[in-house]
C-alpha cells in the first residue's frame, strides 16, 4: 500500500492557510495577489513531489508526472470565496501533491475561479475545451465589475496557452473536498463516498398583476402579484414533498415585488426558484409539478403568471468502479463509520466527469459551515481521508 506522509499533509495544508490569512480562515478570491502567491507555493509543492509544474492563460495550475504508464488526475481549486474556509477545494489540491509524493503515478490539478469570482467553472471548463475566448471577453468579477481580461493581464497570465486535457492518459479524475453539509457529522461518520452531483433546474417566475392603492383599491378588485407569489410558492412547498427525493433540495433565493412600496399593491413580482437532484426523473417530476402549479395559479389568481427555465444542468453521476475502489478502502480504515451520499453542491468534478471516469470523496464539515472563516474539519478526519484516498487510488489503478 502506499505510504502516504500525513504529517506533511497537514503542514502543508497549515502553511497555504497562511496566504492570504483571515481570521481562521483565508480570503484568496480568484486572480488577486494572494490567490497567485498561493499558485505559486502550489508550483513548488508540485515541483518537490517531483511533478512538472505548469499554468495555463486561465490561471489553472497543473502538476505533470513525468514517468509513463496510466495515470490518475487528482485535485480541485485552491481560491476562494470572500473572507472563506482554509480546506474547502485547497484540501483536494493539496491532497494530490501528499499522492504525488507518496509515489503514485498523478497529475495534480488546481482548476481556476471554481468559486466563480468571474463565471461559471471556466478553469475546469477551459480544460475540457468548453470555455470560448468570447466568454472570456464578456465575463467580468461579479463583486466588483473588473473585466476578466484585465484581471487575467494583471496576474499575468495574459496570452499564456489554454491546452487541453488528453482524457486517454488518464483512468480517472479524484476530487477530496469538504461536505460543506451537516450529513456525516450529525449521524458521527468520518467519510462519504460521493454518488453523484446533483443537477441544478432554475427558474424565473414573472406574475402580472396591477399596481394600484394599497387603501382605495377593494380587496375584491385588486390584482396582487406579491400574493400571489406567496401563494405559488407556498403551494410548491406542499406538493414537492410528495414527489422529491430523499436528498432533493429546493430554495427561492429571491423575490422582488415592483413597485416594492409599502403603500402600493405590487403590479409585478419576480420570482428565481430552483430545485436540485442527482435523478433525472425526479428533476423531471418536481418540473411538472411547478408547470401544473403555474397553470393552475393562472386558472384560479387574478394575475398572469409565466415560467421562464434559466438553466437546467445535468447530474454527474460518479464512476461506479472509483466508488467502489472508495468504498473498499474507507471500509478498510473507517469500517462502519462512512456512507455513500450525492454531493448537492457543483464541483469540477461534474466537468471531469464529461472526459473521464470521476470521483469524490467528502470529509466532514464541523458544524457543516463551509464558505465562511470558521469552516473546519478535524484534522484525524483530514489524515483519514488521505489514506482512503490514497488507498483507494492505488487500486483502482492496478484494478
Ligand atoms: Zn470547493
Amino acid at each position: 500500500m502506499a505510504q502516504v506522509d500525513t504529517d506533511r499533509f497537514l503542514k502543508d495544508l497549515n502553511e497555504l492557510r497562511k496566504i492570504g490569512a483571515y481570521k481562521t480562515g483565508v480570503h484568496r478570491p480568484t486572480y488577486s495577489p494572494e490567490d497567485m502567491e498561493s499558485r505559486r507555493w502550489l508550483m513548488e509543492r508540485m515541483r518537490e513531489a517531483g511533478l512538472e509544474p505548469s499554468i495555463d492563460g486561465i490561471g489553472n495550475v497543473f502538476g505533470r508526472h513525468p514517468g509513463p504508464g496510466p495515470k490518475l488526475l487528482v485535485g480541485s481549486h485552491i481560491e476562494t470565496q470572500n473572507h472563506a474556509g482554509w480546506l474547502d477545494g485547497a484540501l483536494g489540491v493539496v491532497a494530490g501533491v501528499a499522492l504525488a509524493r507518496a509515489g503514485l503515478p498523478v497529475d495534480v490539478v488546481a482548476f481556476a475561479d471554481e468559486e466563480g469570482h468571474y463565471g461559471s467553472f471556466i478553469g475546469s471548463r477551459s480544460l475540457i475545451g468548453l470555455l470560448e475566448e468570447s466568454e472570456i471577453d464578456s465575463l467580468k468579477n461579479r463583486y466588483h465589475g473588473k473585466p476578466l481580461r484585465e484581471a487575467l493581464r494583471e496576474a499575468g497570465l495574459e496570452g499564456l496557452p489554454r491546452p487541453r486535457l488528453d482524457p486517454a492518459r488518464y483512468k480517472g479524475f479524484f476530487e477530496m473536498h469538504i461536505e460543506q453539509g451537516t450529513q456525516l457529522e450529525s449521524q458521527g461518520l468520518r467519510a462519504g463516498v460521493v454518488t453523484g452531483i446533483v443537477a441544478i433546474w432554475q427558474y424565473r417566475l414573472i406574475i402580472e398583476g396591477m399596481q394600484d392603492h394599497a387603501g382605495g383599491t377593494t380587496m375584491a378588485e385588486r390584482k396582487d402579484a406579491g400574493l400571489t407569489a406567496v401563494r405559488l410558492l407556498a403551494r410548491i412547498d406542499r406538493e414537492f414533498p410528495m414527489l422529491c427525493g430523499p436528498r432533493s433540495t429546493w430554495t427561492c433565493g429571491r423575490i422582488a415585488l415592483d413597485p416594492g412600496a409599502p403603500s402600493i399593491i405590487p403590479g409585478r413580482a419576480e420570482v428565481l426558484f430552483q430545485f436540485r437532484d442527482i435523478d433525472t426523473a425526479v428533476l423531471e417530476r418536481l418540473r411538472e409539478c411547478l408547470q401544473r402549479v403555474v397553470q393552475e395559479m393562472n386558472r384560479t389568481e387574478r394575475t398572469r403568471t409565466t415560467l421562464e427555465t434559466m438553466s437546467e444542468s445535468r447530474p454527474a453521476p460518479c464512476d461506479p468502479a472509483m466508488q467502489a475502489a472508495l468504498a473498499a478502502a474507507a471500509e478498510r480504515h473507517a469500517s462502519g463509520q462512512w456512507q455513500h451520499m450525492p454531493s448537492g453542491a457543483g464541483h469540477d468534478a461534474q466537468y471531469m466527469a464529461r472526459v473521464m471516469p470521476a470521483a469524490m470523496l467528502f470529509t466532514p464539515s464541523i458544524g457543516g459551515i463551509s464558505h465562511h472563516w470558521s469552516e473546519d474539519t478535524k484534522e484525524e478526519d483530514l489524515a483519514l481521508n488521505l489514506r482512503i484516498l490514497a488507498d483507494a487510488a492505488e487500486a483502482y489503478l492496478r484494478g
